[in-house]
């Protein structure tokens, strides 16, 4: 699984870090990091999660 991020997309809201906080970090800035793109088997529903409640679809997933 890998994780890419569109940061064109992404407005640094936050819901990805509250589904995965092993995966997504966002600093005071409200900028992202992804801390692991290629996150463990054991964190892929929670990655799905994160994609499905990411309000701007920045985030895809690929196996
Ligand atoms: S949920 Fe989507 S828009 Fe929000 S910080 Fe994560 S990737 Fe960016």
């Amino acid at each position: 699984m890998r994780i890419k991020v569109d940061f064109d997309l992404c407005q640094g809201h936050g819901e990805c870090e509250g589904e995965v906080p092993e995966v997504f970090e966002l600093n005071d800035d409200g900028k992202l990091t992804v801390l692991q793109e290629e996150p463990p088997e054991e964190l892929r529903e929670k990655v799905l999660q994160a994609k499905k409640y990411c309000p701007t679809m920045a985030i895809t997933v690929e196996d």
